[in-house]
């Protein structure tokens, strides 16, 4: 029986040190049973796994699931923050992808991650690896949401994070209400941004979320 649950725990040592190598260790993916498993699925939805048409899509799913449920290993690098920026480092607009543990469907959108910095700062890029780091499992997108900037506040130690995810769920646009187009947006803010007035609202106006 293979399972796709994973528990997101990501291994990381050092805290706050200039260089974190950053991997999830809970990856058990079995490929050879979850190409099983797919095959059984076909049969019990009435298809042949056997016909040409369909001989490899049992491997090809297996591999489609272990590359969404996988995020890759990345160097958290931070620099110490000499000239003291004390304002909002936003990056809009990354791109993630994850899947919804309730239907086993992709929902997709983007992300928009900021941060306040106190005693180190961080290369824009790994906001982006911080994001697929948990976007890679089965999720929900409030769990998502909260669990990057929780990550965030922990390795980084800033002001202030903020964390904005606006996403398409295909359980919700290809199933079900069929509500095309529709996105759902969460966010989830901390310190600086959470209690004070101006930083607060200066991060959802350039979000481009008002509240
Ligand atoms: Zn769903």
């Amino acid at each position: 029986m293979t399972t796709f649950l994973s528990d997101h725990d990501a291994v990381a040592t050092d805290v706050l040190s200039p260089r974190l190598r950053v991997v999830r260790d809970d990856n058990a993916i079995d490929l050879d049973a979850a190409a099983c498993a797919v095959s059984d699925l076909l049969v019990a939805l009435g298809h042949d796994p056997v016909s040409e048409h369909l001989a490899d899509t049992p491997r090809r799913v297996a591999f489609a699931y272990a590359e969404l449920l996988t995020p890759r290993s990345f160097d958290l690098t931070t620099f110490p923050n000499d000239e003291g920026y004390d304002e909002l480092v936003l990056a809009r607009n990354i791109p993630f992808q994850s899947l919804c543990q309730h239907h086993l469907f992709p929902f997709h959108g983007v992300a928009h991650v900021g941060y306040i910095p106190a005693d180190r700062i961080l290369g824009l890029s790994k906001l982006a690896r911080v994001v697929e780091l948990f976007a890679r499992g089965l999720q929900v997108q409030e769990r998502l949401t909260q669990q990057v900037a929780d990550w965030l506040d922990e390795h980084l130690a800033p002001k202030g994070v903020g964390v904005v995810l606006e996403a398409e769920h295909l359980c919700m646009s290809l199933r079900g209400v069929k509500a095309q187009g529709s996105r759902t947006v969460t966010s989830a803010v901390h310190g600086l941004l959470r209690d004070d007035g101006r930083s607060r609202q200066e991060f959802f106006a350039l979000t481009g979320i008002s509240r």
